[in-house]
């Protein structure tokens, strides 16, 4: 059984790695600038689209995100935090993602005097919205950013515990990765660890190894975000692996902020071949122009990845999902019911090696 376009559209999906900030739809983006009469370098979606969407010839990390300083000043109240949520969450639903864990920063959408608690009110309210309507299952990770204060991020890991439960399902640090390392932020981390919150960190995305070691060591994460130049730490690499930490991965990104050179050189299907657990996200579907269907096709095309691989890939997502283990189990009951529906064999053909790495 080959994976096919139509099957990758209709397989059951996670997007694990997924910012807000970063994945509006053109048409919002011109909606809420002239509801809100703020400037923007075009007025429609053809005149923005080249500007916002960063093509696979991006030069440099640091022209991809400066998208963001279109997209941020727009996201400053709770209507739009809402409306972009939700519609976020539609979007994912259109293609089968049944579960999708929707990650930002409070710290940056507080331009008109909203507290953090108010934007995560606001955006949980559009996930409120969109789980009703969509029947998604879907979450908040607030995300620390590394060049601003650790004051500030023990600030947030504060309010991301008061919202343990009631919709924030972990704890990121983002932003620049080269000067800012993760252990500067520990005691953030110390006090969400020590609530239970789940934590996953970007790193081993623009800086080496390292990143990705105090990541796990200083900083207890449980999840790596990229994490693409793990594969220069062997020792750390074999760590990873047995203990079962997801990798985030998000190839299209990855290429266009030169994490990696191109998409044959990404170590996707490296990873997947000793074992490790992989997940596919898309990072940001407004900047890279991306969405979840596309990640599995670019996956299979430049790896030639078998339909066990690319049920694998997914599989792991659900399975690395910050979600109770019950409703976890829940969940891939789902979507063992819809490989089945889609007859896509799962299961007994699966290699033995495979079911172990699984
Ligand atoms: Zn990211």
């Amino acid at each position: 059984m080959q994976p096919t376009a139509e099957l990758l559209r209709r397989l059951p999906k996670t997007d694990l790695h997924l910012h807000l900030d970063g994945s509006l739809r053109p048409e919002t983006i011109l909606a809420l600038a002239s509801q809100r009469g703020i400037d923007l370098p075009a007025d429609s979606v053809e005149g923005l689209r080249p500007i916002v969407e960063v093509g696979l010839e991006c030069r440099s990390l640091e022209e991809y995100l400066r998208v963001f300083d279109i997209t941020l000043p727009l996201l400053q109240d709770a209507e739009a935090l809402s409306r972009a949520t939700y519609e976020l969450a539609e979007d994912v639903h259109r293609e089968n993602v049944l579960y999708a864990e929707i990650r930002y920063s409070p710290l940056l959408h507080r331009d008109q005097g909203m507290s953090m608690d108010e934007v995560v009110f606001a955006v949980e309210s559009g996930l409120q919205r969109a789980r009703h309507r969509f029947g998604i299952r879907c979450g908040q990770i607030l995300c620390g950013i590394r060049h601003i204060s650790p004051e500030a991020s023990l600030e947030l890991a504060e309010c991301a515990v008061r919202w343990k439960d009631r919709g924030v399902v972990g704890f990121d640090l983002a932003g620049a990765e080269r000067d800012y390392p993760a252990k500067e932020h520990r005691e953030a981390f110390y006090l969400v660890q020590n609530n239970n919150v789940n934590i996953t960190i970007h790193a081993g995305e623009a800086f080496g190894p390292a990143s990705i070691h105090q990541a796990l060591h200083y900083c207890g994460a449980r999840r790596i975000g990229h994490g693409v130049r793990l594969v220069e730490d062997q020792d750390l690499l074999d760590y990873v692996n047995d203990h079962r930490i997801p990798l985030e991965l998000c190839p299209t990104s990855n290429v266009q902020t030169k994490a990696v050179p191109d998409f044959a050189s990404h170590p996707l299907k490296r990873f997947m071949d000793l074992g490790l657990r992989v997940t596919l996200n898309t990072d940001n579907r407004l900047i890279s122009a991306t969405n979840s269907t596309q990640e599995f096709q670019r996956a299979v095309d430049t790896f030639g990845l078998s339909m066990e691989e690319v049920v694998e890939l997914a599989v792991a997502g659900f399975k690395s999902a910050f979600l109770p283990l019950p409703e976890r189990v829940r969940l891939l009951d789902e979507v063992f019911e819809q490989l089945h529906a889609l007859g896509i064999p799962y299961g007994q053909e699966i290699s033995r090696r495979r079911r172990i790495a699984l």
